[in-house]
């Protein structure tokens, strides 16, 4: 009563996993209840606190994330499709609020997580920050605007431990792309381009991933025509950005009624 949502992790031992403990630890709105890895993980059984520099301390890292959800109002999952169609179904028993920061989900798995949102709010976005979610909005405008004589070319870049191609902001960019120009992506989707590929299908929407180093994320959305170009460009310099988002729709979370959500329902954009 009156107390803070309680937030679990999990992926605690991820780039992002690690990102999302020290938002939530930092943060007055929330309080960190539990924190979760895989089964066999070196991080499951210690103490968050000596993992982390001081961190989280007193959270030890769980396998079972039923009992770690069993006093939380908000799970935060970035993690892997497989893992985060698992926490889907708990996340509904516990009627938890489920963030989903995870990317490269097949149709099908997307399709699986729904059932999971009638019995609480997950709200799922390729990119949690604000920057994107603006740079989707000004896409989808562009896209509308301009008619096939302009080529969409959609470049991203991340770092190099990337398992997922074209990115999960890539894929939001091109859907916002299609649909700002009224086609379907899949039916224009065009990735992958290697050896004797013939010439360019006016009307598709390309992709080509850039992977290297420890880059954060970049995305460019490139229209091409004949004697001139527009580029909308975002770039991510700090992960932070990533977690601040996904903790802020944690939170906006516990207002909301079960159903699938959006970044941009957070942001109100
Ligand atoms: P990572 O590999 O560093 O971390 C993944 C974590 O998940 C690891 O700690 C791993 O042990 C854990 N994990 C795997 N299976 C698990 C299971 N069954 N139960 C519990 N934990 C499990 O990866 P990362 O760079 O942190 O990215 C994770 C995901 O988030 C990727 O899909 C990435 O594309 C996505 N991502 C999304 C955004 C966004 O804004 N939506 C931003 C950055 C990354």
């Amino acid at each position: 009563m009156g107390e803070l949502p309680g937030i679990v992790i999990v992926g605690a031992s991820g780039r992002m996993g690690q990102m999302l403990i020290r938002a939530v630890a930092a943060s007055d709105k929330a309080r960190l209840v539990a924190a979760v890895d895989r089964s066999g993980h070196d991080w499951v059984g210690q103490d968050l606190g000596e993992l982390m520099g001081g961190t989280g301390r007193g959270v030890i890292v769980t396998d079972d994330p039923l009992e770690a959800m069993a006093n939380a109002q908000a799970v935060i999952d970035f993690t892997a499709p497989k893992a985060t169609l698992a926490m889907a179904e708990l996340a509904a028993q516990a009627r938890a609020t489920h963030v989903i920061g995870t990317t490269g989900f097949s149709d099908a798995e997307i399709a699986a997580l729904e059932p999971a949102s009638r019995h609480c709010a997950q709200i799922r976005a390729g990119n949690m920050s604000l920057g994107v979610n603006l740079l989707t909005q000004l896409t989808k405008k562009v896209a509308a605007a301009l008619d096939e004589e302009w080529d969409i070319e959609i470049i991203e870049a991340h770092h190099n431990k990337k398992v997922d191609a074209p990115s999960g902001t890539a894929l939001m960019l091109g859907e916002a792309a299609a649909e700002g120009r009224g086609i379907a992506l899949e039916q224009h989707r065009d990735a992958g381009r290697d050896g004797m590929t013939g010439a360019r299908k006016a009307g598709d929407i390309g992709f080509s991933a850039i992977r290297g180093g420890d880059i954060v994320g970049e995305h460019d959305v490139l229209f091409a025509a004949a004697g001139e170009r527009i580029i909308l460009r975002h770039i991510a310099t700090d992960r932070a950005i990533f977690a601040r988002g996904a903790l802020k729709a944690a939170l906006w979370g516990q207002t909301q009624t079960p159903g699938q959500y959006d970044m941009m329902d957070v942001l109100g954009l």
